[in-house]
């Protein structure tokens, strides 16, 4: 399809997807609710335009979406978790269905490029079919008992209503990483999107309807909140929200966090990060070049897992600074509908700014700007939101480098001696996230993956630090949140743990052989 096709057809997309011009802002599943909060406007990234509109809703729309999900809550954990991963499995086979529409829009309302919005998409689809396995399997462990005739095991059994805060980076994957996972463990779902892609949330929230309708889920198992900060806020205060499952800048993190252990419930924080590269001698430059500029600019730098930093050998670093240069100097940046371009833009107009302001710092730090991104105006950039990416060198002491800038902004950094060195340096900073080395010297690799190697929640050889598979647990430390969420042994967060003895005999023997007879 051509590059006009695909950008003329959003009507279409949206019609597809259930979406008005005029949404309502909450929904229980069987229905939306008739919310009367302030309106969003949502602008496309890409071109400019009005996508739709949303009804926002209030925290009197919040107490009614919490109380169904209590509601709900009673019936659903009394299901068989295979029943409740089958329905996971129709959803999967829906958003196959769903694929296209949903991945377009993804693209058209956040930004990214369309195959990472089909991407997407296909994450949630992996997730359903792990999550469909992962149903009979919600296992806990026998274990031998101290006393005689005695049998111990522990179980797990679900924890009720989760409250999942998500970013504009991923709209939908995000929720579907928590929503698959919570759903076969018994738990219903409330989910506060981004404000910033509220569309992609409610095309999420129709397609599950679609399905929960046809197998009769009870009303209140799926529900979604569109609004802004306070509703987020009322979930992390929120005791009946045992689990809050909150996505997006460290300092959000840090507030959600600290309203939950007040109250001393669980959260699940996936939060900034500030991920490098380490290129050592023996580095194979012809996959590094791939690695390096897709991590750094691909989805414009929005990515929790971008590459931030490259860490590079003194022996290689010229070399690797002459070709990343040339690399960047060829990117096309444009309507990321157009798979042509490498680069598309930026979510808002704000973003741009502190991307600019960014750069300015870089310099006034005494970093030298090696490519300078710039806001790109005219035809094709009437959004605003276009920026060419960066480079600069820099000290990974400066201020800037600390923190997490959300756009193509790639710090070069050198250093000398051995890969202890680079570690250092790649563990010098507040985050905790994705991290890389490309090495050939299985020493260096050894060593980056040992205890005194990478601090990060991911540590990747040969491998980019932006984006993972879904099968493994994925999260990171630090201020990154220490959240683990996805595949692996994930799923045990959305759930509680019951240890249970059990005494067949006809005594009642104390453990620690404690003797109490009277
Ligand atoms: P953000 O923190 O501005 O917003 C994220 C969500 O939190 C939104 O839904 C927002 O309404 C809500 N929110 C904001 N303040 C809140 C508060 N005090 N209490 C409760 N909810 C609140 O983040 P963003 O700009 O949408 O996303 C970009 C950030 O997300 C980056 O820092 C990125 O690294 C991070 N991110 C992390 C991961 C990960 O898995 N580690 C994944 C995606 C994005």
């Amino acid at each position: 399809m051509s590059t006009t096709a695909i950008a003329t057809n959003i009507q279409e997309v949206l019609d597809q997807l259930g979406i008005k011009k005029m949404n309502e802002g909450a929904s229980t599943g069987a229905q939306w609710i008739n919310t009367k909060g302030e309106q969003i406007d949502s602008y496309s990234p890409v071109d400019g335009e009005l996508i739709g509109s949303v009804k926002s809703a209030t925290l009197e729309d919040y107490e009614t979406i919490i109380a169904t999900s209590q509601k709900a809550y009673k019936t659903w954990r009394t299901v068989p978790s295979p029943k409740r991963g089958e329905i996971v499995r129709q959803l999967g086979i829906k958003l196959r269905e769903y694929k296209e529409p949903l991945g377009k829009l993804v693209s058209y309302e956040m930004g990214k490029s369309y195959q990472e919005g089909l991407g997407e998409v296909q994450e949630m689809i992996d997730i359903c079919d792990f999550a469909v396995g992962l149903s009979r399997q919600l296992n806990g462990s026998t274990l031998h008992s101290e006393r005689p005739v005695h049998r111990m095991y522990d179980q797990y059994h679900p924890l009720g209503t989760v409250g999942i805060i998500s970013a504009f980076n991923f709209p939908v994957a995000v929720w579907a990483w928590n929503t698959a996972l919570a759903w076969i463990c018994g738990d219903v779902c409330v989910w506060k999107p981004s404000e910033k892609t509220p569309l992609t949330a409610i095309a999420c929230q129709n397609i599950t309807n679609e399905v929960f309708k046809e197998n009769d889920v009870p009303e209140g198992v799926s529900n979604v909140l569109i609004g802004g900060a306070d509703l987020g806020i009322a979930m992390a205060n929120d005791k009946r929200v045992p689990l809050v499952s909150a996505t997006g800048s460290t300092r959000m993190g840090k507030s959600v966090g600290e309203a939950v252990g007040k109250r001393l419930g669980k959260s699940l924080l996936e939060l900034g990060g500030n991920n490098a590269v380490i290129l050592t001698p023996s580095a194979d430059l012809k996959i590094v070049l791939p690695g390096v500029v897709f991590g750094a600019v691909g989805t414009t730098g929005q990515r929790c897992t971008s590459t931030r930093r490259v860490i590079v050998h003194e022996s290689i670093y010229d070399q690797v600074k002459d070709v990343l240069v040339k690399a960047y100097n060829q990117l096309k940046i444009g309507n990321p509908l157009d798979e042509s371009n490498h680069v598309g833009p930026l979510i808002d107009a704000d973003s741009v700014n502190t991307y600019l302001a960014a750069i300015e710092k870089v310099k006034a730090e005494g970093g030298k700007v090696l490519v300078e991104g710039k806001k790109l105006t005219g035809e094709g950039y009437e959004s605003g939101c276009y920026v060419s990416p960066s480079i600069a060198e820099v000290e990974n002491s400066y201020e800037i480098v600390q923190h997490e800038t959300f756009a193509p902004l790639l710090y070069l950094i050198k250093y000398s001696g051995d890969v202890n060195n680079a570690i250092e340096i790649q563990n010098g900073v507040k985050q905790g996230l994705s991290s890389s080395i490309f090495t050939n010297n299985i020493r260096e690799s050894e060593q980056f993956l040992s205890a005194s190697g990478s601090d990060c929640g991911i540590a990747n050889v040969n491998i980019g630090t932006s984006g993972a598979e879904i099968g493994g647990a994925f999260g990171g430390e630090k201020e990154t949140g220490g959240g683990r969420e996805s595949g692996s042994d994930a799923w045990k967060v959305y759930m509680r743990r019951q240890t249970n003895t059990i005494n067949y005999s006809t005594e009642l023997p104390l453990a620690q052989g404690i003797k109490f007879d009277f």
